[in-house]
């Protein structure tokens, strides 16, 4: 039974991150997306919300389950009892980030892997900075998110 987490922060969730999940599931019996809790990090949701909107955009996945912490990635992949940490990787600007937390983490865990997957072309420009930018200036976003996620955007900032 191979479990991995997902961690991040998925302030808002994008499709690109449900690509990811795709591709997660169909390596690994299980997978828990993961909100990560970090207060040093402004976000335009709570963690009550990022998760609501990840249940709801990922409620078909039947071996998909949806949680959050607060702490070490590693600790909570111990916790749930995963054997790695699954990451996007769009673009060499992702990389070094990428490369140096796979190691720290290997570092703190050496029985914990890391494993980045890549998404469809198509998303490799696309993050959650860029979905709250063109939201908040009632850009059109509803190619880049799940419906979910587009209407909780047009009631944070009303239009
Ligand atoms: P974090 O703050 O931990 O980077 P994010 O929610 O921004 O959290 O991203 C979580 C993970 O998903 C990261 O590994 C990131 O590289 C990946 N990711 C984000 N957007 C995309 C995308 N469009 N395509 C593929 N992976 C992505």
């Amino acid at each position: 039974m191979a479990k991995v987490i997902y961690p991040g922060t998925f302030d808002p969730v994008t499709n690109g991150h449900i690509d990811i999940v795709n591709r997660a599931v169909e390596l690994f019996d299980e997978v828990i997306v993961t909100v990560a809790k970090n207060p040093s990090k402004t976000s335009l949701f709570t963690v009550e919300e990022r998760v609501e909107m990840l249940r709801e955009s990922l409620k078909e996945f039947k071996s998909v389950h949806i949680d959050w912490f607060d702490g070490l990635v590693v600790d909570h992949a111990k916790q749930v009892g995963a054997i790695g940490i699954i990451r996007g990787l769009r673009a060499v600007s992702d990389f070094e980030y990428e490369f140096q937390m796979a190691l720290m983490n290997r570092k703190l865990a050496g029985d914990i892997t890391t494993i980045l997957l890549m998404p469809h072309a198509r998303y490799t420009y696309l993050n959650s900075t860029i979905v709250r930018n063109l939201a908040q200036f009632h850009g059109d976003v509803s190619e880049f998110v799940p419906p979910i996620v587009l209407k909780k955007l047009k009631e944070k900032f009303k239009y």
